[in-house]
């Protein structure tokens, strides 16, 4: 942020991790010490993740007192693959289970891989999810709250190029770097977020992060974005609900 700038008077910052992996620990650590909000989408079974690597039942009680915690299916299935009666089953079987370990409400919910259809969204709505997030990127926009879009995904991809070209009009000396680093990309939104208000959402995996050797990117980008005055840190639950202005 250029020194004297002014912050737009509603910046929205959020983050979200997915799946319920042991490194969410660490991940929660890194959040704890930059006073970051954050939700925990977790699948209490996900089949994706060796059992002995995932969060145990004390481990989500823990992460609970700190940070939302989400629903993210049973056991992680792809939504679309499954009947729609299955698919409802496995949303609220999800949302049951973390809520008998954390013992509160669980509202918010995260479609796995970011694949569903208009009878997911039903279906979460359904067992009482107000929030459900996508893996739809590079939007500062809050969204419809059963398909909240993110910014920023903690994770190298190939930028498109409008993208680039928006951002680096405002960091011209890192555009090459947009191209291939996803912290030079979230510094790049969450700058066009000051300037032009908005919802700043960044989201990842733990493990993935861990597993690409980004951990100094992701501090890099919470000591960019962490400890604005004027900024409303918010866990997803908490997000600007456009259907109640
Ligand atoms: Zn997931």
């Amino acid at each position: 942020m250029t020194e004297g700038a002014r912050v737009h008077s509603r910046v929205v910052v959020t983050t979200s991790w997915d799946d319920g992996h042991r490194l969410d620990d660490r991940l929660a650590g890194l959040l704890d010490r930059y006073g970051m909000a954050g939700t925990f989408y977790i699948a209490p079974h996900n089949v994706e993740i060796a059992a002995r690597d995932r969060l145990s039942p004390a481990g989500v009680r823990e992460l609970a007192e700190r940070f939302e915690i989400g629903g993210h299916t049973l056991t992680h299935q792809r939504l679309p693959r499954l009947t729609d009666s299955a698919a409802a089953d496995e949303i609220r079987a999800g949302k049951e289970e973390l809520e008998g370990t954390v013992g509160t409400a669980v509202t918010s919910f995260c479609y796995p891989r970011g694949e569903y259809t208009a009878a997911h969204i039903d279906s979460a709505r359904a067992v009482g999810f107000r929030r459900a997030r996508t893996v739809r990127r590079n939007s500062l926009a809050a969204g419809p709250p059963l398909e909240l879009p993110t910014t920023v995904h903690a994770c190298a991809h190939r930028v498109d190029a409008p993208v680039a070209l928006r951002l680096a009009r405002l960091r011209p000396r890192t555009a090459a770097k947009l191209f291939l680093q996803w912290d030079e990309l979230a510094l790049g939104w969450f700058d066009l977020c000051l300037e032009r208000g908005g919802v700043f959402h960044l989201w990842g995996h733990s493990w993935e992060i861990d597993a690409h050797r980004d951990w100094h990117r992701l501090e890099r980008v919470l000591t960019h974005i962490s400890g604005h005055p004027g900024i409303s840190y918010l866990s997803n639950r908490n997000l600007p609900d456009l259907a109640q202005p």
